[in-house]
């Protein structure tokens, strides 16, 4: 009986292998299809002065408007492609599209602010990076101080030779550096004065239990000290509450993102919402996200 369970188990198992093995593959010839399909489209969420509210920047958001299955998040196909390397052709998309974005607004006079990109550590491996993003930035005739690149500290692992060339020369262009997800990873920290990155954002984890978690505020109070003294600015994500803006103020923080002030918006959105607050006579009133 154990043996025949056991069968069963072995076969069950390998059915599901060959499941999750099908549903890899079919899934990233649904993204390479996506991709000349034109499906991908990207969002863009506020990133404020924590105290006056006023608008800063934008980060653009990845999502897929899949014909039959609607909205899909980044979380659900974003890894796939990065095993895949689908993550390069993707990411140059959304490096592209974010500065034509960037350039219609200039164009239509909204106020000045950057727009951020999230980097895949794929594509510091398997893409000449410099050279896109030099590429996209002429193309949309983009000042490089427009444009912040999103890394992971898993990216600053790669501690090679080639990894710290990129850095240096992305740096060099002129385009702002922040570390995503800060204080999840295992960074060393002395990369951060030594890749001269500009930013760090703290990750939301920490963020959202901030008043009632004495460990979190004793991590966030740590990364904004170290933040203060390395010269680097900080922005907490993952803000939903009006007390816990107020507490990370108090502590030093500089800028916040998060459902409090606008969740991601369509382009067209983002628009009417950056005009909002330029107008708006209390700093945080007029910052919430249309429905
Ligand atoms: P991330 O870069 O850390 O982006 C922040 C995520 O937190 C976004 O999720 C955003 O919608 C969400 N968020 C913002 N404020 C709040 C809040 O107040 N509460 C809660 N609960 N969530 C909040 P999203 O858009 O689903 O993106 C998830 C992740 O997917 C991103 O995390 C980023 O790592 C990745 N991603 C998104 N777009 C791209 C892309 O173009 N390229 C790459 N390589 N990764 C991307
Ligand atoms: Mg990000
Ligand atoms: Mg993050
Ligand atoms: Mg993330």
């Amino acid at each position: 009986q154990a043996k025949a369970a056991g069968r069963n188990g072995f076969c069950f198992f390998d059915a599901q292998m060959n499941a999750d093995t099908h549903e890899r593959l079919g899934l990233e010839l649904d993204l390479r299809q996506a991709l000349a399909r034109e499906e991908f489209v990207l969002h863009y969420q506020p990133i404020v002065d924590i105290r006056s509210g006023r608008l800063l920047a934008t980060e653009a958001l990845i999502r897929w408007q899949h014909p039959q299955l609607g909205m899909i998040a980044p979380d659900r196909f974003i890894g796939v492609a990065e095993r895949s390397g689908l993550i390069v052709e993707i990411g140059e998309w959304v490096l592209n599209e974010a500065c034509r974005q960037m350039m219609l607004w200039q164009a239509a006079g909204l106020p000045r602010m950057v727009v951020s990109v999230n980097l895949s550590a794929v594509q510091f491996r398997r893409s000449n990076l410099e050279v896109m993003v030099r590429a996209a930035l002429n193309r949309y005739g983009l000042n490089p101080a427009c444009l912040e690149l999103e890394l992971t500290e898993s990216i600053l692992l790669q501690d090679s030779e080639a990894f710290i060339d990129m850095l240096y020369r992305l740096k060099a262009l002129g385009v702002k550096l922040s570390i995503d997800d800060f204080g999840t990873g295992y960074s060393n920290l002395s990369y951060l004065q030594r890749f001269r990155v500009d930013k760090l954002k703290i990750d939301q984890s920490f963020v959202r239990r901030l008043q009632d978690n004495a460990q979190d505020q004793a991590i966030v109070t740590a990364i904004i000290q170290m933040a203060k003294s390395l010269k680097l600015l900080t922005t907490a994500e993952g803000i939903e509450d009006e007390a816990v803006r107020q507490l990370l103020a108090e502590l030093g923080c500089d800028q916040g993102q998060g459902y409090l002030f606008a969740r991601p918006m369509a382009a067209e959105y983002f628009a009417d919402f950056a005009r909002s607050t330029v107008s708006a006579s209390s700093p945080l009133s007029g910052l919430q996200a249309p429905r």
